[in-house]
């Protein structure tokens, strides 16, 4: 597979809350342009803003090679549907049944469109130019308004008969814990019992002030190190990438977060998987993205650079 770090790429990271637009071909100073719009609820009135900024960026620096597009969801990703490109069922007022990737292909007819869910365009970018540079086996997971994982399985993204749903997992429930969680569909799974807004709900507190001793946080470092033992076991990843607000630990802060869901996922899976990364090297099994806040966005260039290459 050719790199083609000079691939000019128009970049969408839509998210629930903004839709985040750059051009550029990478991270960093490699990010031309940058702005960022509110999602709102008016999907036709938002994607022509999108588009028109696109092209005034387009105008200034060159023509664009290919768009990427990293959405919320879910999302329809089966090459040949009637839907193929439509953000399908969210709860999110005025998205539901949203063509996306059809509303900019009306702009932008003579190029390839990359799209795929937020979450395995924030690995393609952590792949690219993050922590699983090199990596053909791995797995990102945000923690913030919802809990959504990507997934890369030998060298390709996972998307199987949907697209993975880990957040939606279910898992043993605490002793003594009898939180119902918040998920309108599962009530407790992995994102009703840990998102921020449950331990918002649970706490009365927003995460980023909870005092780094709330049995809050015990529960949740157990809960979490609990689904990456489940993830562990199923795709055997080589590392996992766990990104988002609430794993930065509010007043517990990230390191210490961190150091306690790899004690809790150590313990977890007791010394059954055989591997260095699950022993002495856990703390490069289980890490921060590198590009931070900036993976998603990156990962939408990234989606769009994949699409330039397969065209
Ligand atoms: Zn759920």
């Amino acid at each position: 597979m050719a790199q083609t770090p000079d691939t000019l790429i128009g970049a969408i990271e839509a998210g629930g809350t903004k839709f985040v637009c750059a051009v550029g071909t990478g991270p960093g100073d490699r990010m031309l342009a940058r702005a960022s719009f509110p999602t709102g609820d008016r999907p036709a009135e938002l994607l022509a803003t999108v588009a028109d900024w696109l092209k005034e960026q387009e105008g200034r620096y060159g023509r664009l090679r290919a768009l990427g597009i990293a959405s919320f969801g879910p999302v329809d990703l089966q090459p040949g549907s009637s839907t193929y490109g439509f953000i399908t069922s969210t709860p999110k007022p005025g998205w539901q049944s949203t063509d996306l990737v059809g509303r900019l292909r009306a702009a932008f007819a003579d190029i390839p469109i990359g799209f795929d869910t937020d979450v395995n365009g924030a690995a393609l970018g952590e792949h690219a130019w993050g922590s699983a540079s090199g990596l053909s086996d791995f797995v990102y997971i945000t923690i913030g308004t919802g809990i959504g994982a990507g997934a890369m399985v030998g060298g390709e993204l996972l998307h199987g008969l949907v697209h993975p749903e880990m957040g939606h997992m279910l898992l043993p429930r605490a002793p003594g814990d009898d939180f119902p969680g918040i998920c309108p569909y599962h009530g407790g799974c992995w994102e009703g019992l840990c998102s921020g807004p449950a331990l918002h709900r649970r706490t009365g507190v927003p995460s980023e002030d909870l005092l780094p001793d709330h049995p809050a946080w015990g529960l949740a470092t157990r809960y979490i190190a609990a689904a990456i033992a489940n993830i562990t076991c199923i795709l055997s990843p080589q590392r996992v990438i766990l990104g988002g607000g609430v794993p930065k630990g509010g007043r517990l802060g990230e390191d210490r977060f961190f150091q306690q869901v790899r004690e809790k996922l150590q313990a977890a899976l007791n010394g059954y998987i055989t591997a260095p990364a699950l022993g002495p090297d856990i703390d490069r099994y289980l890490v921060p993205p590198l590009l931070g806040d900036h993976a998603g966005v990156c990962g939408a260039i990234a989606l769009g650079q994949k699409a330039a290459r397969e065209e």
